[in-house]
Formats: structure tokens, sequence, C-alpha cells
């Protein structure tokens, strides 16, 4: 039997199978919404028939700036499931770059939540794309912000008018179901495009064991945003399977989440090392563990050692380090050990939790030399890390110019190694690589290390011009709050857990470090604060 692989079939199952589920989400307005996935069917109908009321042809791509939460939800299932293409907007990024995204993707209608008024009014009469502005919200507010955004109504008002009779259309699973950017550190973001068969693989692949471990049985909290690579295809994910899905809105800070998830029951939680790093912090504060919460994945970037310990052996929970990239969709490897891996001593295996972890099947990874030609996985080569498969990009939306693949591989611009049990290890991004005498250190280790120091926060490792070594590093650490460590200290920390070599040229203390718009250090203005550190020093 032949049946096309589209979005609008995991909404059915859902619908048909586990239809008493919950989707609990924490809303923009305060409170808590709980409904079914039954109920989030008959809403994401009456959506589609919305979005064929406003006209938008098959194919137009529906623009979203939103919290993870229900109304997201059933965009996410209406705009793809009724042919249309959902494209989700990152709200943290700069506003002129927001303009440009939506202007490059030719979005027809923007759905935004009312923490984004603001946003949106600043850069409404810039869109030139734009038909529709609706508010995900009961009414539209009397404002100036309201007023200079024009034609703009709100969601609820039109979802009711609407009927919740729709039948999903069949068509080839080859077509676009959602649009994501890239974040864009450097120049302008480039459009991922996911079609309805590799989303609906890719879902299946995170929902896997042996990946996020889903089932019925879970109450998942995707904390990583609906409006970064699809919340790593969670919301997704959770609806095949029918988990519980508990959805955080706009409040990330560590007690919100605390709360909800002991509120919820939640079960397992995904996110990036800063986030987990504000949940630590308010255990700590509580002196409790999360008495239900069991697996955190940990992702996006590179789970710290000591973040590592703290969540598995203070908290007990199996964390499972991920790795992945918007033009993976995003998910790549995790880090779930294999039988034999119980037979290590705890600090080996250990060694193997802290690796990026493996594939799943559907998804391949090779590392190269700079010559193209593959390295052997010893798990200490390091080279180009290459991927391929079934949800990972061919080509830049709108940018044919571009041709991202070599040999049929995607070069990831990440530089790792790879175990003989397939486990990749990702020493750095390879613009972020340090190279020193021609030689490469890796950011990724040293910032780990200063990080596993109890009186160190944050850290960054920086490759800044030196003179005779062409780079050298430099490390940027935040400290606790209230604690006095100073270079010297730190120093003593990292000696003999690194090549001499390795030893920052520097260690400098500041307030913050920079975080871009999917909570990841923003290396680059790190890189041009201290561009003449070490050459100004005369080192
Ligand atoms: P993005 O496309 O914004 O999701 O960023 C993808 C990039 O994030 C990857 O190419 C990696 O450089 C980095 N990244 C993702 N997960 C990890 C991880 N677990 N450890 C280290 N870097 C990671």
């Amino acid at each position: 039997m032949e049946q096309q692989l589209l979005v609008s079939s995991i909404l059915r199952h859902a619908e048909r199978h586990h239809a008493r589920q919950e989707i609990v989400s924490a809303r923009v307005e305060g409170d808590i919404h709980r409904y079914t996935y039954a109920d989030m069917a008959v809403r994401a109908r009456q959506l589609a028939n919305t979005l064929d009321d406003l006209d938008l042809d098959a194919g137009a791509r529906v623009a979203t700036l939103a919290w993870n939460g229900y109304r997201h939800l059933e965009l996410y299932f209406a705009a793809s499931g009724s042919g249309r293409v959902l494209h989700t907007v990152n709200p943290r990024l700069h506003p002129d770059q927001i303009a440009w995204i939506i202007d490059d993707a030719a979005d027809g209608a923007l759905f935004f939540e009312a923490s984004f008024l603001p946003l949106v009014a600043q850069i409404a009469s810039s869109l030139t794309t734009v038909r529709h502005f609706v508010l995900l919200a009961d009414s539209v507010p009397d404002s100036p912000e309201a007023a200079a955004i024009p034609g703009l109504v709100a969601y609820e008002p039109l979802v009711a008018a609407a009927s919740s009779t729709y039948d999903w259309p069949d068509f080839d699973e080859h077509r676009a179901a959602a649009l994501c950017y890239t974040s864009g550190t450097t120049g302008n973001p480039k459009g991922a495009l996911y079609s309805h068969r590799s989303t609906l693989l890719h879902c299946y692949a995170v929902a896997m064991p042996d990946a996020m471990g889903f089932s019925a049985r879970e109450v998942v909290l995707p904390i990583v945003p609906m409006f970064h690579v699809n919340a790593w295809g969670m919301p997704y994910a959770a609806a095949i399977v029918g988990a519980k899905l508990v959805l955080p809105g706009p409040d990330l800070s560590g007690p919100a989440l605390h709360e909800l998830q002991e509120a919820e029951g939640v079960t397992f939680s995904a996110s990036v090392p800063t986030v987990w790093a504000g949940q630590l912090e308010h255990l700590r504060k509580l002196g409790t563990s999360p008495s239900t919460l069991r697996r955190a994945v940990v992702g996006g970037a590179a789970c710290p050692p000591a973040m590592l310990r703290e969540l598995r052996d203070v908290h007990g929970l199996e964390v499972v380090h991920g790795w992945g990239m918007t033009e993976t969709s995003p998910f790549g490897t995790a880090g779930v050990l294999k039988a034999h891996h119980a037979d290590l001593d705890p600090a080996d295996r250990e060694a193997v939790q802290l690796r990026q972890g493996r594939v799943v099947f559907g998804i391949d990874l090779k590392i190269v030399d700079d010559e193209g030609v593959e390295q052997p996985w010893d798990g200490v080569t390091s080279g180009h890390l290459m991927a391929r498969g079934h949800w990972v990009l061919a080509e830049y939306y709108n940018r044919r110019d571009l041709e991202p693949l070599v040999d049929g591989w995607f070069p990831t611009g990440d530089i790792a190694s790879i175990d003989a049990d397939g486990f990749m290890m990702i020493t750095d991004r390879s613009k972020d690589v340090i190279k020193s005498g021609g030689e490469w250190i890796s950011s990724v280790q040293i910032e780990g290390l200063a990080m596993s120091h109890p009186d160190i926060d944050l850290a960054a490792c920086i490759g800044v011009p030196h003179p005779k070594w062409d780079e050298r590093p430099v490390l940027v650490v935040t400290r606790a709050p209230g604690v006095s460590l100073d270079e010297d200290g730190l120093r003593k920390h990292l000696v003999g857990e690194i090549p001499s070599w390795w030893m920052p040229d520097r260690i400098v203390f500041v307030d913050e470090i920079p975080i871009g718009a999917t909570g990841k250090i923003v290396k680059t203005s790190l890189r041009e604060e201290y561009a003449d550190l070490l050459v100004a020093a005369g080192a």
C-alpha cells in the first residue's frame, strides 16, 4: 500500500489513537492552558479553514513568532497539513534580521504572540510580502503598537468562526512542510526547507529508544524553542507516540521550569546547556532534586563535564548528549550507551557519555581531512564532520547559487573524531578552532574543564592573533556569584588536565559572556573584542 508521508498523518494518528492524552501550555497570558490531542486536532482543522479563508495559496509560507505553546502547535499542524509551509522565525534575532528573513521567505502571513507586539510594530511597514498579521490572543489590544500593524486581527475569533470540518489534502510527500533559517552568525541567515517526508522520517528517528526514547508513558517538556529547528522535532515525535506534551511558554527561568516539571510530572526534558545551567542553579538553591524527571537531553552546544556529573550524580538523571544542526533537521546523534559500555570503569564510561553520541538509522557521518580523505574511527583522529541522510538538506532555500554538498555529503562545519562504536565527539566548530603553531587546540575541551571548577559559571575559549604562534587560546570566564577565584586558581585547575601548550595565554574574568539567539555563546564578538590582546601586550 502506498501512502505519502505527510505531517497531517501525525495529527490523524494522535487524534484517533491518543485522543485523551493531554497537552499543557504555560501561556503568555500568565495562566496554564490544558486540552487534549483530540481538542488540538479540532482546532487545527478550524485553523486550516481559516488559512483557506485568508486566501493563502498552496505552498504559501506562514510565519510564526511564538513561544512553545498550544497555538503554535496548531500552526505546526494546520500550516503544513494544509499544504502550506510553516516558517518559524527566531524572535531573538535582531529586528532587521527578522524583517530580512520574513522578506526572503516571502511569507504571506505572520502569526505572532503578544510579547512580540512591539517587535512587529517596529518592522511591519518594512515587510513587503505579509498580507495578514494575526495576533495569537483573544482580542487585539487598544494600543499604539497594535494600531501600527496594518489590518491586525486576533487569532481566537478567527478560529472560533471557522468550521471544524476539513479534509487534510493528499499530496506528494516531497513537498515542503517547514522552513527554518540558520542563525546567521556570519552574514545573512540561510533557509533550510524540510519536506513532509523528511519531517516524518526525522520524527520517527527522534522517538527511537537510542535517540530521545519517547513513548505514550512519557511526559515530554521541550524547552528547546519551537522557533529553533522545530524544537528538535519533539512536537511531532510526541504526537506519533502519544506522549503528554508540556509546553513552557515564555518563561525559561530555573524556577518556572522546575515548578512546571513538578506540577505536570515531567519525565523528559531537552535543552541547551545554558538553560540547564539555570535549572541546576535553582535546584542548588532549593537543595532539592526533580521528583519525576528521569531523562535530560543536553544539546545544541557541548555538555560541560560538570553539568553531566551534577545532572547524573546529584539528581539521578539519565543524561543524553545530543548533536544536530539546522541543516540536519536537526537531529544527528545521541549519546545513548551500548551494552558493552556497562563493563567500562566509571571514568571511561563518562568519557563516552561526554562524546556527542552516535547516529540512528537514517543518517550517516564521516570525518575527512583537508583533502577530503576519510579518516579512521579511532576516537582520536579528528577531521571535518560530514553528514548525509533522509533529513539532511540538499540545498539552501532560494539559493541555487550555493552548492552545499561535497560528493553527496553535507560539510557540517564541525571538527570531530569518531570512535570504533560510532560515537562522535565535536572538538570544535571549524571557525572556532584555535590554530597555534599549525596545531589545533580544542576550545570545547578547555571550556568544559574550566566549567568543571565550581566557581566558574560560563567559559568561552577563543583563538586570539599572536605574533609568533598565529593564534593562542584566551579563556574568557564568568564567576559564580559571591566567589573570588582568581587567574592563578583557575590555572592550577587546568594544569595536568590539558597538554601544557594548550594552556590559555590569558584568562579574562568578565561580568557577562554574550549569548546569541539560539542560546549559544557568540564567539565572533569575543574574538573582535580581544583581537588585539596578545599583539598589544607584545606577547
Ligand atoms: P544550529 O544550526 O544553530 O542548531 O547550530 C548547529 C551547530 O551547533 C553545530 O554545527 C555544532 O557546531 C553546534 N552543536 C550542536 N550540538 C552540539 C553539541 N552537543 N556539542 C557541541 N556543539 C554542538
